[in-house]
């Protein structure tokens, strides 16, 4: 898919949500650009003695909440414009449930399938190196996402303590427990898509046990999705990876999914029931649009759906729970896992579970009452919903100089 087409994607959404709320168009200009852009080269010397540079990223979207957070990618298609994109997403996603965040996003052009873990750590903690003027605890604290986990993050939060000279575990979150992780980290982007899931269903009428999930992408975020969603109740008839999919009418079992990575056949052709995008960006266009059976898509990647595809969904009367509402667990219990390394004082795993639900079921209500009361869609309320507060604290504090 055409990943250049996210950062098209974030302008022409938040567009529509400034048209609609009646922005101020010399604050929509300061929030169409992102605050500051670094371009990085990280030069790693392989395992064969030879040297291949890498191109990085590191991009702040805006800071007028707090210090900005997002994830670092790993992925042969990561652009400049796609980190832009991802950073801006960032943005309205901290305000959309209210955790005292900008938006960052980082990312590095590089397949981390074809490295060897020895060449991974090299190729990371240049990478963080090179970003370090950009990051800190109180500065930008970045996080997983596609093609990074845990480990990325331990290296990353080694070599900044590494400069500084002390442990400093509050400069990254989604790190193992064992280094000031926080408990419930790993499953909180998919215990959120939970939440959403099924706070959409009830408002639908929809019952669990009837429901027919399909999930795209079988990574952190789509696996733990469909193990969560399963143990609710639901069904999930297909789930697809980047090699392809499976699908079963009458059910798939998660563990047996784990176990059986392989695929065979088209996740396509199911009736009714709910989408889960889970992949990566640009999936649901105004090629395959049409063809979509669900009634409700719940976005648990980012930007999986194009505007156009919108325009076509909400024509059908399908509802799209947005990305920055739907995937928000993660960046939400990143936010716990901060104040933890903070306070140096870590919760229970049900404490953090229970204190995600609130966040996840009140955001959700805050953006359906928006989309009631301006009559749009939930893309373009959640949308207003995070502009409204990120302008308000733009203005609040005033432009320097
Ligand atoms: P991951 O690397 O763990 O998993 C990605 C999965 O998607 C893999 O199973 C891969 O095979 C699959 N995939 C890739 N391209 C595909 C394609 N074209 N068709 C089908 N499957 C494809 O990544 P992740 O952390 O699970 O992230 C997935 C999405 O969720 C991304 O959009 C990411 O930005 C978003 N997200 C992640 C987090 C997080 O906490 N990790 C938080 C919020 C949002």
């Amino acid at each position: 898919m055409n990943s250049g087409s996210a950062w098209d994607s974030a302008l022409s959404q938040l567009e529509e949500a400034a048209r609609t709320m009646d922005l101020d168009p010399g604050v929509l200009e300061v929030l169409r650009n992102p605050r500051r852009a670094l371009e990085v080269s990280i030069p790693v010397r392989m395992d064969d003695g030879s040297i291949v540079v890498y191109k990085g990223y590191r991009v702040h979207h805006n800071t007028s909440r707090g210090p900005s957070k997002g994830g670092i990618r790993y992925h042969p298609a990561v652009t400049l414009d796609e980190v832009k994109a991802l950073a801006m997403w960032m943005t309205w996603k901290c305000a959309v449930v209210g955790i005292p965040f900008g938006g960052a996003k980082g990312g590095v052009v590089v397949d981390p399938r074809k490295l060897s873990q020895a060449e991974l750590q090299r190729l990371t903690r240049r990478y963080a190196y090179e970003i370090l003027p950009l990051i800190g605890p109180e500065r930008d604290i970045p996080a997983p996402d596609l093609g990074t986990n845990e480990q990325i993050m331990a290296w990353i939060m080694d070599t900044y303590s590494t400069r500084e000279g002390y442990s400093v575990p509050s400069v990254v979150t989604g790190k193992p427990l064992a280094i000031g992780g926080s408990a419930g980290r790993g499953l909180a982007t998919a215990r959120g898509v939970m939440y959403v899931t099924l706070a959409t269903m009830k408002h639908l009428g929809m019952s669990v046990e009837d429901a027919r999930v399909v999930v795209q992408g079988f990574g952190n975020v789509g696996a733990g999705t469909v193990e969560l969603l399963h143990q609710q109740g639901c069904v999930i008839v297909g789930v697809s990876d980047v090699q392809g999919g499976v699908y079963s009418p009458s059910g798939l079992s998660p563990q047996g999914l784990r176990t059986h990575e392989t695929a065979a056949g088209r996740v396509m052709g199911y009736e009714g029931g709910v989408l889960i995008p889970a992949a990566i960006e640009g999936q649901l266009t105004e090629r395959n649009a049409d063809r979509v059976k669900a009634t409700v898509i719940v976005e648990a990647a980012n930007g999986p759906t194009t505007p156009e595809a919108d325009e076509i969904f909400k024509d059908r009367g399908i509802l799209v729970v947005p990305d920055i509402l739907a995937n928000a667990g993660g960046v939400t219990v990143s936010y716990f896992e901060w104040v933890q390394d903070l306070q140096a004082y870590y919760w229970s795993e049900d404490e953090v579970n229970d204190r995600l639900r609130q966040i996840m079921e009140r955001s959700y209500v805050d953006v359906l009452e928006v989309a009631e009361e301006r009559k749009v869609t939930m893309r373009t309320a959640a949308t207003i919903l995070g502009v409204g507060r990120v302008a308000e604290a733009h203005v609040t504090r005033g432009l320097y100089p």
